[in-house]
């Protein structure tokens, strides 16, 4: 066996800084956190693409316990969420146990051993007590397979391994994809290229962005009174909050809200576009938070700019020279952006081979059981393994609110085993299979399950067509359950 420490994180995202800091709180500090990037912040370390910034309230997207007066604009552009990445992995002593450029291949428990084994790709092994996934929902980008495009002969440009040196000034540009990244990056794109072709499947929800830069005062009265920032945020998470009860979860009940929201995307994409053959092909044709809305006072007016132009029939083929459309058009391109996401449901769940108790293969055991995990982030026979990445964990406000739940969460069940001397826990089949009906009741009123979503090709659906992926309940009530969840729903040895 390698070296053993009692804790092992994978991934040095918010995640996993927010659970080093959990274990720190009950007295484990015997850890390692594994990061395979060479510097820590996981999306905001990888992501760095011109126009990168939040699409949540910085007073909201940010830890509670870590209220950061520094943020210059209420949506803050992305290399301030890397600063304060940098500044909560320092300031809660959390950046001595990473070890960067080290990646899990798998993880087996070890039944005679009662640890994991976790092993890297260099072969090495380490032997934890405690294996915490942190690997994110959005960590393994997706590029298509479109046929031939391997061939082209210009620059590829991934938005997840953007290249700060391509020069776009002049170039001909195509950019693959119109979701929240593209959405952000195509205004930058249209700014720099001679000629910018918008390759879009499936039109996205666009909202107006009411952001602002913070005023230095302001920022001087949250750094002496966090007290000032915290009611801010108290607003910023009502707001998003209330946006996401009634018009995703309770979409049965409160669709009017909901539709309120659309007439305003329709209305805001009706004065934005000037052409009229372009407005109606960047309308959506399927119900408002079926996917991730986006939030840009640029993006509809883009193409109004004489170099953009929006091809959104298909396309048939890439080759050497650029992209041939479904119609058969050949469009010359000197660069191709992917700005094409994420592959959640095929290489994340889970991100590495992870092996159970028994031989059980957890994405096997979801696949053929339905993806599943008590409070988000435990299964049955997978005794001493959080994942925070898991089915229906992620609750929708800001994914500082999960992992928050999830801090909670492992401080309880550590914190009990610690009191019991107990050196495994495992969640119970019983108390798994209650969270599991719950959760699938509460769908059924979300816009998920009761809007029409039949054409969104939303990553928040899996490929049985369920939507695993967000916790179909109000933040008040994910906290409410990490703070008084049974201790009893766990087994102790
Ligand atoms: P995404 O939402 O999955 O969008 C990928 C885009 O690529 C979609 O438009 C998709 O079309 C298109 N695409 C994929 N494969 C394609 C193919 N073979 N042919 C044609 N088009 C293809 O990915 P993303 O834009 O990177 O955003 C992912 C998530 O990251 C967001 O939902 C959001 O949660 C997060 N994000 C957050 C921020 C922020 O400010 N906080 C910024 C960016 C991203 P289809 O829709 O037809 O599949």
């Amino acid at each position: 066996m390698g070296s053993s420490p009692e804790a092992v994180i994978i991934g040095a995202g918010f995640g996993g800084i927010g659970a080093a800091i959990a274990l720190h709180r009950v007295g484990i500090t015997d850890l390692a956190i594994l990061e395979r990037e060479d510097d820590l912040g996981g999306t905001w370390h990888v992501n760095r693409y011109p126009g990168l910034a939040v699409d949540i309230p910085s007073t909201t997207y940010s830890y509670s316990f870590e209220p950061n007066p520094n943020w210059t604009r209420l949506f803050a552009p992305g290399a301030e969420l890397k600063r304060y990445a940098d500044h909560v992995a320092d300031k809660y002593s959390v950046r001595r146990f990473i070890r960067f450029g080290v990646a899990v291949q798998s993880a087996q428990w070890d039944e005679e051993q009662q640890r994991w084994r976790v092993t890297l790709d260099d072969g090495s092994t380490l032997t934890p007590r405690y294996l915490i996934a942190a690997t994110g929902f959005l960590s393994q980008p997706h590029t298509p397979d479109i046929p031939g495009i391997t061939e082209f002969a210009g620059t590829v440009v991934h938005t997840t391994a953007w290249d700060d040196d391509h020069d776009f000034t002049g170039k001909r540009v195509a950019i693959i994809g119109t979701g929240a990244t593209a959405v952000q990056l195509i205004p930058e794109l249209a700014k720099r290229a001679g000629r910018l072709t918008v390759f879009q499947r499936t039109p996205i929800w666009v909202v107006p962005k009411i952001d602002f830069p913070i005023p230095s005062p302001v920022r001087r009265l949250f750094g002496r009174v966090p007290a000032a920032q915290r009611a801010v945020r108290r607003v910023t998470d009502a707001i998003y909050e209330v946006i996401m009860i009634a018009g995703v979860l309770h979409f049965r009940q409160l669709n009017p809200l909901n539709r309120g929201v659309a007439q305003l995307g329709n209305a805001f994409r009706t004065v934005s576009v000037k052409d009229p053959k372009t407005r109606a092909a960047l309308a959506p044709d399927y119900d408002f938070g079926c996917k991730r809305p986006t939030y840009s006072n640029e993006y509809y007016r883009s193409f109004n700019r004489p170099n953009v132009e929006l091809q959104a029939g298909g396309i048939e083929r890439i080759t050497a020279e650029g992209i041939v459309t479904a119609d058969g058009t050949a469009i010359d391109v000197d660069t191709l952006v992917l700005a094409t996401g994420f592959d959640l449901w095929d290489a994340n769940f889970p991100a590495i081979e992870i092996i159970g108790r028994d031989g059980r293969n957890l994405g096997k055991w979801w696949r053929d059981n339905r993806f599943q995990a008590y409070q988000g982030i435990s299964m049955p026979m997978f005794p001493n393994l959080f994942n925070l990445a898991g089915p229906y964990s992620y609750s929708g406000l800001s994914y500082f609110t999960t992992i928050e739940c999830e801090m909670i969460h492992l401080q309880r069940v550590l914190g009990e085993a610690l009191r019991r001397d107990a050196t495994v826990v495992e969640v119970t089949e019983r108390a798994n299979d209650a969270f599991l009906a719950a959760m699938t009741e509460r769908l059924d009123d979300t816009v998920f399950n009761a809007g029409d979503c039949a054409s969104s090709r939303s990553y928040y659906f899996n490929h049985a067509g369920e939507a695993t992926l967000l916790r179909p309940t109000s933040t008040a009530n994910a906290f409410r359950d990490a703070e008084t969840f049974p201790l009893t729903d766990y087994d102790y040895a």
